[in-house]
């Protein structure tokens, strides 16, 4: 066990780094985060932050020192240097989890491996889109297999125009493509597990995305009570046969006959966990810290339904691009909701700079005073 009073290593200042770093600190740890471009969120929040490149092994390595547990708030991270790192000080989850999840053509390959339901796809090896769209039938998408997140690097299909258009795109660059689902509702279950293998899965957050970028998530996710339960039992198995130590996070579709999909994996918390900050009775960070230093895990059960919404910096800007403050006081002044922003000093569309949570008695009820909240904002 790494007791309370020790430090833990964050790669990656974001806010879930942030966030992160609150959890930590409330349990009594001592945070030290390690980022390429400062100042950042959770390095303001942070005991210590280091401002380096993520392939500074010198930097890497005395950061490590400094540190008892490393963990990583992103996937992005060149898996490399982390070698010099894990010499030093463990790395959770592993640097092979991340290899895997990191790369979207490793992460498909994986799933088929194991056995776990995955969308049809075939890899795009120098961005031979047409030959892969061939394989797996149009409408699909074509995403990077690298340094994809929040739709960035994507593009669907749907006729031979768009095909066209996607091959002098994506020339050169190693892709997946992937079958078009039609979902019913796209929902994600985080689950953590310790090093022993205890796990524990959050219950499934229903996802409603706007330009592929994550808006609101309702919890209980309106879906079959049996349906959540297979999600939440996908989420442990991935979890086990990954062997993460810490949260994984799985994004899944479910389809028109209730088939379970998964889309993606991300070993870290995930913005569609923000809801348990206030709406469970353990926060997705305070249960990646509880996970990743070998503490007991804490009660995942709903408090109340809670919706969640992101605020991006959208908020900032009128119809004619004009800046103003956003109305802070349609959240603040409701005690159902709570707010949470991540200290960025600089508004852009599009970047998350804050969410805020909704309690209700139902999960309609959340939702309709969570948008009303919206569109005051
Ligand atoms: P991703 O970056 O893979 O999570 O994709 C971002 C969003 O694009 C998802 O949340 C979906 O709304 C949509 N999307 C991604 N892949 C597919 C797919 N194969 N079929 C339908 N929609 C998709």
């Amino acid at each position: 066990m790494i007791a309370p009073g020790r430090a833990i290593g964050v790669l990656g200042g974001g806010q879930l780094g942030r966030m992160f770093s609150h959890a930590a600190q409330d349990l009594g740890y001592r945070v030290h985060v390690f980022e390429p471009s400062c100042p950042c969120p959770a390095g303001q929040v942070a005991d210590r932050a280091t401002c380096a490149s993520y392939d500074d092994l010198a930097a890497l390595e005395a950061f490590a020192r400094t540190v008892d547990v490393v963990t990583y708030e992103f996937e992005n991270i060149p898996t490399e240097p982390l070698i010099a790192l894990e010499s030093v000080a463990p790395l959770m989850p592993s640097r092979s989890v991340l290899h895997v999840c990191q790369n979207r053509a490793r992460e498909k390959a994986w799933l088929r491996q194991n056995g776990f339901p995955h969308a049809r796809y075939a890899e795009a090896l120098e961005g031979d889109i047409e030959t892969a769209a061939a394989e797996v039938g149009i409408p699909c998408v074509v995403k990077t297999a690298d340094f994809g997140y929040d739709g960035k690097g994507q593009m669907k299909i749907a006729t031979q125009q768009d095909l066209a258009q996607a091959s002098a795109i994506f020339r050169g660059r190693r892709c997946v493509v992937e079958q078009w689902v039609e979902f019913e509702r796209e929902i994600s279950v985080i689950c953590a597990r310790t090093e022993p293998g205890e796990t524990r899965a959050f219950p499934a957050s229903e996802n409603l995305h706007t330009n592929h970028i994550l808006d609101v998530s309702i919890v209980p996710a309106r879906i079959p009570a049996a349906v959540a339960e297979s999600a939440r039992e996908l989420a442990v198995r991935i979890a086990g046969a990954l062997g993460v130590v810490g949260l994984v996070a799985v994004e899944m579709f479910l389809t028109a006959s209730g088939e379970v999909i998964v889309n993606e994996i991300a070993p870290r918390p995930h913005n569609s966990g923000h809801w348990s900050m206030d709406g469970c009775e353990t926060s997705q960070f305070e249960q990646h810290v509880r996970a990743i230093c070998g503490l007991p895990l804490g009660p995942t059960g709903v408090r109340s339904p809670t919706v969640m919404v992101n605020i991006l910096g959208d908020a900032w800007f009128r119809a004619d691009g004009a800046r103003v403050e956003p109305n802070w006081g349609a959240v603040l002044a409701e005690p159902r909701a709570k707010l949470h922003l991540y200290g960025k000093p600089e508004p852009r569309v599009g970047r998350k700079m804050g969410h805020f949570t909704v309690q209700g008695a139902g999960v309609a009820d959340a939702l309709e005073l969570a948008l009303a909240i919206k569109a005051r904002l």
